[in-house]
């Protein structure tokens, strides 16, 4: 796919270059070129902004420190957004046009209940639901954005029916750029939809299945008033590299052992697996936490690659594999990592065999009994995050992670994501069916249902239910 040509370059906006992480390759592009994938080769492209030894680590870090996050009444995007607030080591100089929505600064919550659920003595949730939308795509969303108004685009355009697309829509209003969503007819639910339309998105539905509506968005990805923000997208990992930031400051800088996340297109544990490998260059931190990858039974492409990787395909990760075969019909109520061919899986790999971290596969009733207990830590998420904890649960059983090790668990959506779920699941009605077509629906059965009771209306009858409660 040909780049656009750039705008002539007005201001020092942006520092670093555009790379092909095909290692045999490498060709390098300005970061003004609006491509998404190598020129010459084809495969993902990640950025470089220069991070490297001689950068002065400590330096950074007293300057973050002495940098408060969400100062009251200020207007420096460094002061109110929890990823502007990491400038120095993100694409972009210090006069760009930063789009924030206060995104970033989420709460990094001690979860008992789920510690002891998992066999841990202690557990903590990184909540990315914290954000302005409700899932973590806000962080990598917010630099996108930017991107978009630097390179001169009218229009964001993505194909998803989820997160990304009230991201999307959200950040792109608030750039002043069009948002265009692509969607299959037909497929659409309209809770997930909601957000864009709230947001002004212009929701387009296609004839077709997703993939042609990916095609499409690549096709007009080509115009040069349109900026394509889909998973593909390398400044939206650049955003999501910023929590790994923000983790090491909540910690006081003392490195957690492991660092766990759901895998759906990969773009997260990239950008956790990117943001820690910088620390390390920088002398910031002095080992990697082990960085372990959670997916969905039924979509659990990476799982499976990494359960037939050998001794030596695990070792420091020179060897990805060429090719991951995709799962055709990918199964899974946790809908926001129901991906059956993930984008990021390359870049998503190499970070958890350089840290030493694991990729496993939970099963619904495992993900569903998980959030139940992340619920009753009166955290909440939705139900794709709520693989981490059912992972870290299956981790300490296999002896991977010990009882006494400091493990942060990343949530990425926020419980209200998907109501229906948990209705559901409190009812007895949640079912699930393994494959496409095959069967009837198998009712989950949770260990912690929570289901609305009658109750007469008067006092007497009230006083006995709670007693019955306790
Ligand atoms: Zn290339």
């Amino acid at each position: 796919m040909p780049g656009s040509p750039a705008p002539a370059d007005k201001s020092t906006a942006q520092r670093g270059v555009q790379r092909c992480i095909n290692s045999s390759c490498g060709a390098t592009f300005g970061l003004r070129e609006r491509i998404y994938v190598c020129a010459r080769c084809g495969e993902t492209l990640e950025i470089d902004c220069g991070v490297n030894a001689r950068v002065d680590g400590r330096a950074l870090r007293d300057q973050w420190a002495s940098r408060p996050a969400r100062r009251a009444g200020s207007k420096a995007p460094r002061e109110t957004s929890g990823v502007w607030r990491y400038l120095e080591l993100l694409p972009f100089e210090a006069d760009a046009p930063f789009i924030t929505l206060f995104e970033g600064n989420t709460p990094l919550f001690e979860a008992p209940r789920s510690a002891e659920y998992c066999g841990l003595r202690a557990l903590r949730l990184k909540h990315q639901g914290y954000n302005p939308t409700g899932s973590f795509k806000d962080t990598g969303m917010a630099a996108a954005m930017t991107q978009a108004v630097i390179s001169g685009a009218r229009t964001a355009v993505c194909a998803s029916t989820g997160n990304t697309a009230a991201s999307l829509a959200a950040y792109a209003a608030r750039a002043g750029l069009r948002a265009a969503i692509l969607l299959p007819r037909g497929q659409v639910s309209s809770s997930k939809l909601a957000q864009s339309l709230d947001y002004g998105a212009l929701v387009l539905e296609i004839e077709g299945n997703f993939d042609a509506c990916m095609r499409l968005v690549r096709e007009i990805g080509d115009e040069p008033s349109v900026y394509v923000a889909n998973s593909i997208n390398p400044f939206r990992v650049e955003g999501q590299k910023t929590v790994a930031f923000e983790i090491m400051e909540q910690c006081n800088w003392c490195l957690p052992d492991h660092i766990v996340v759901p895998g759906g297109n990969m773009g997260n544990s990239t950008a956790l697996g990117k943001g820690f490998q910088e620390l390390l260059v920088l002398g910031l931190i002095d080992c990697l936490p082990k960085l372990s990858v959670i997916q969905a039974e039924g979509a659990a492409p990476l799982a499976r690659l990494f359960a037939n990787l050998d001794g030596q395909g695990r070792g420091r990760g020179e060897h990805i594999p060429e090719k991951l075969d995709p799962v055709e019909n990918p199964q899974t109520l946790a809908s926001a990592i129901k991906i059956g061919a993930p984008i990021s899986w390359k870049k998503s790999l190499s970070a958890v065999l350089r840290s030493g971290g694991q990729v496993i596969s939970v099963s619904e009733h495992e993900i569903a009994d998980a959030k139940a207990m992340i619920g009753r830590d009166s955290i909440g998420c939705e139900p794709a995050s709520a693989t981490t904890v059912a992972g870290v649960r299956k981790l300490v059983a296999a002896g991977q992670i010990h009882r006494d090790d400091d493990v942060i668990a990343v949530l990425t959506g926020h419980a209200l994501k998907d109501p229906d779920y948990m209705i559901r699941y409190h009812d007895g009605t949640l079912s699930f069916v393994a494959q496409k077509g095959s069967g009837p629906l198998r009712p989950l059965g949770g260990a912690f249902p929570n289901a609305p009771r009658r109750v007469a209306a008067n006092k007497a009858d009230i006083l006995s239910s709670l007693e019955r409660r306790q």
